[in-house]
């Protein structure tokens, strides 16, 4: 038995078209394209709001049931549906989000799909591409220096050093910078202060980037950054220091689009790359519209389970961009529901129908929960090698019970014809009209109020519990006109409690709300709710250690 191939070397076996042909495909002028190498371009800003009066093609969110750690495939789905549209005759093109250099080099690898269903050039869209990720992290540090700058020269604003909530951030996990001392070394260097480094896709910076719908409104959110508190905890913008116009300058290339293609040579635009704990976990705004503008489908992921991606996707991307999806798709996985029935992560590969069935569960409070957001939905199984066909049965029932269509999808192994079935059925939902997209909470609602509405309706809870200190700080944001924000939450992807190990469709339990964040450029107040990581570390036999780039020049060990 010959070994499957690997992402890397799928992905260099594909044939690449250049990027003015599938471009073309979207009647997109050749002119409008910013080319980064023969396959990867940015589409011009100005083009992209020439398009307005155009009429919107359908939206289509693929999210999944609590996964395991290795990813159950709502990228590989994506990148699947959007070729399976592609080939049933349907415009379709798919949104994703770019990855993280931490990942790839330290345990998930990378994040462009896997198998037959990828997008490429798989090794530049993970490791570096167009250089997004960098000017989101000059952005970043740019207002850093100006805080740090202004406490130098006297602090007229009145900063208070120890209430600086701005940090740093890099591209890499590194958890050496967690926790700094910065301005060491005597007066020339500033006042010392404790300080950190957070990676990029955490940054503040990345969901304003992402929730941004053009320069203008990007410069705006930039300056309503609040950085800090006074002494008598004013909030300190950004503006008060001039940063945004310096930071929007930075950004102004990276704000535009990517345009990529899947194996099979049909457009996507990979773009921004929040992270979907600590903030919403989409790609950008401006590329969903862009896409709804130029295709008749446009497919696009949201981070982790559908607990916290949906729910953000729905809550804060939708409600805020005026989004109206279509249609769902939910990603399960045989190996994902024997988890949630109980299977030790070592017997993962061995048939366990009892345990598939019991941890349906977990895909059926899912199924309950995108229905509550008015948006129907399609079960999609990505089907993996070792699954038992009584186990896919056992799935395919249990749908069928809920009046769920579901589909054993094989796009990993076969790319696009592997998922057709599923494709024409999303799309005639899409087209059906039955979508009644609603938020779940309006924004008039307290903020402790829409964090308990999430934990009980999603999450299954009984309630959330927070200290005085919460509770003080809510009353504040409030009293400071950040009230009818939508909330953030950054819990654990791996259950609907904050217990990582709690696995199935908990119930009763309590979301204790440990910390509260502001992101007052990004319009949302983040509620911590478990310990949530903003800057990772990487494992003790990191993936790094085994890329390298062979005597062709091409990069390898990229998983
Ligand atoms: P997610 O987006 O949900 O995190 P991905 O689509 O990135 O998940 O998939 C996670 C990993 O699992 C990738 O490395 C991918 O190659 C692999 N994978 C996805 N689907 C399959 C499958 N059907 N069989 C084997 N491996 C798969
Ligand atoms: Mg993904």
């Amino acid at each position: 038995v010959s070994k499957p191939k690997s992402d890397i070397e799928i992905a260099r076996e594909a044939r690449l078209k250049p990027i003015e042909e599938i471009a073309a495909k979207l009647a997109i002028p050749a002119d409008r394209l910013y080319r980064y190498g023969p396959t990867k371009a940015k589409i011009d800003l100005g083009y992209i709001a020439s398009l307005k009066d155009r009429p919107d093609g359908r939206l289509i969110l693929v999210t999944a049931m609590s996964p395991t750690p290795a990813g159950e495939g709502k990228t590989t789905t994506t990148v699947g549906l959007g070729d399976g549209l592609n080939r049933i005759g349907r415009k379709a093109m798919i949104c994703l989000r770019e990855p993280s250099l931490g990942p790839c080099f330290g345990m998930k690898g990378g994040a462009a799909g896997g198998g037959h269903a990828q997008v490429v050039p798989m090794e530049d869209i993970n490791l570096h591409f167009t250089g997004d990720f960098h000017a989101i992290a000059a952005a970043n540090n740019l207002l850093a220096a100006l805080i740090d700058n202004h406490i130098y020269w006297g602090n007229e604003i009145g900063i208070d050093t120890r209430r600086v909530s701005w940090r740093r951030v890099v591209d890499m996990n590194d958890r050496a910078l967690r926790q700094i001392v910065s301005s060491l070394g005597g007066v020339a260097n500033g006042y010392p202060r404790e300080d950190g480094f957070d990676i990029v896709v955490a940054s503040e910076v990345m969901a304003i980037f992402c929730l941004a719908t053009d320069l203008e409104d990007l410069t705006a959110r930039l300056g309503r950054i609040v950085i800090g508190y006074t002494r008598d905890r004013r909030p300190v913008r950004a503006a008060e220091l001039m940063a945004a116009g310096p930071m929007t300058a930075l950004l102004r290339d990276a704000l535009m689009p990517n345009l990529v293609q899947t194996l099979e040579n049909n457009p996507a635009l990979v773009h921004g790359g929040p992270f979907a704990n600590i903030a919403h976990g989409c790609n950008s705004v401006i590329a969903t519209k862009a896409a709804l503008k130029m295709a008749d489908y446009v497919v696009t992921e949201a981070g982790f389970g559908a607990d916290l991606g949906a729910e953000k996707f729905f809550d804060i991307k939708c409600r805020k961009a005026g989004l109206a999806p279509d249609a769902a798709v939910l990603v399960a996985t045989v190996r994902a529901l024997k988890m949630h029935g109980g299977v030790a992560k070592a017997d993962l590969g061995q048939e366990n129908v009892a345990a598939v069935e019991a941890g349906l569960a977990n895909l059926g409070r899912h199924i309950a929960n995108v229905r509550k957001y008015g948006v129907p939905l399609v079960v999609g199984i990505n089907g993996f090698t070792g699954d038992t066909e009584a186990e896919v049965a056992a799935v395919l029932e249990f749908c069928r019970a809920q009046g769920v269509d579901c589909f054993l999808n094989r796009h990993w192994a076969e790319g696009g014809k592997g998922i057709e079935a599923m494709a024409a059925r999303v799309a005639e939902l899409a087209d059906s009209g039955q979508s009644n997209f609603k938020p779940l909470y309006p924004d008039g609602m307290r903020l402790a109020e829409k964090i308990r509405t999430v934990a009980r309706s999603i999450y299954g809870a009984e309630d959330i519990a927070f200290d005085a200190t919460v509770a003080k700080r809510f009353e504040q944001l409030e009293a400071d006109g950040f009230g009818n924000f939508p909330v953030c939450i950054a819990k654990t992807q791996y259950s609907f409690s904050t217990d990582a190990a709690a696995r199935g469709a908990p119930s009763g339990h309590i979301v204790p709300v440990r910390e509260v964040r502001l992101s007052a450029g990004a319009e949302f107040v983040v509620a911590i709710c478990g310990d949530i990581m903003t800057m990772p570390g990487l494992p003790r036999v990191p993936a790094a250690n085994a890329i390298h780039v062979n005597e062709k020049g091409e990069i390898e060990g990229l998983f």
